[in-house]
């Protein structure tokens, strides 16, 4: 089956940095298209349509948290971050902008990867607006409001439920403390991150197998919490859920 190429919109002013990108991209198949500064990117955003942008935030012309707020306004398109900066406030800020993920300078090529992968597949999902949520062995029916684990139904409280879904949706996203507060809790509670600490360590002691050194629910340190997309399950555990079922 001929497949659609994903196009990836570098904007990115430093030209050996492109050119690494152009290379572990295409690697893997995705068309890359290019600039080095943010208002033909915003531009670029608008006439290529690309999948995901992949963007720096010092640029030559205007700040890279501009191009996000810029292109937020009409589009969608999962854009990830990729800078030098590496401070707990750029990055929230970068987040709140309406970015959908944060990689610092020097990256590893792998992760970077898998951060696009994880969000191209999140935008596909949205698109398709499925009555399931899954990943790995966590399941949610959406049109029944329950949760399996292993196939296994079980019970979250109301807001457990809200924080997982939530999560769920924008899972392999680096999400702020915030961003979920308000999400899930609403606009009075966004400071409130006493709340939040207690709900991700009542959700992990229900999803992880080891909540201590969490597989799903991952700490971002000084920035939010990330459900981190779980593709393969032990083998072990794949035949538990075929022999149950
Ligand atoms: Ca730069």
């Amino acid at each position: 089956m001929l497949q659609k190429k994903n196009t990836i919109l570098v904007i990115e002013d430093e030209l050996p940095i492109r050119k690494v990108l152009a290379i572990s991209l295409e690697s893997v198949g995705y068309k890359m298209i290019e600039c080095d500064n943010g208002k033909e990117g915003i531009r670029l955003s608008a006439s290529v349509q690309p999948e995901l942008i992949l963007l720096d935030l010092g640029l030559p012309d205007i700040d890279g948290k501009e191009v996000i707020a810029g292109i937020r306004q009409w589009s969608q398109t999962p854009i990830i971050v990729c800078s030098v900066r590496n401070s707990d406030k750029e990055i929230i800020e970068a987040l709140n902008a309406g970015a959908d993920d944060y990689v610092t300078k020097p990256f590893n090529s792998e992760v970077l990867l898998a951060r696009i992968h994880a969000n191209l597949r999140k935008a596909a999902t949205q698109e398709t607006g499925e009555p399931e949520l899954t990943n790995g062995y966590i399941r949610m029916d959406l049109v029944r409001h329950e949760v399996f684990l292993h196939d296994k139904k079980t019970l979250f409280t109301p807001k457990e439920y809200d924080l997982l879904r939530y999560l769920l949706v924008h899972r392999g996203k680096m999400l702020t403390h915030r961003q979920i507060l308000k999400e899930v809790w609403g606009d009075a509670h966004t400071e409130d991150l006493q709340y939040l600490r207690v709900y991700i360590s009542q959700l992990r002691d229900k999803v992880e197998l080891d909540p201590a050194a969490p597989r799903y629910i991952v700490t971002e340190p000084g920035i939010g919490y990330r459900m981190e997309t779980v593709t393969e399950l032990p083998a072990s555990i794949r035949e538990l859920a075929t022999v149950e079922a």
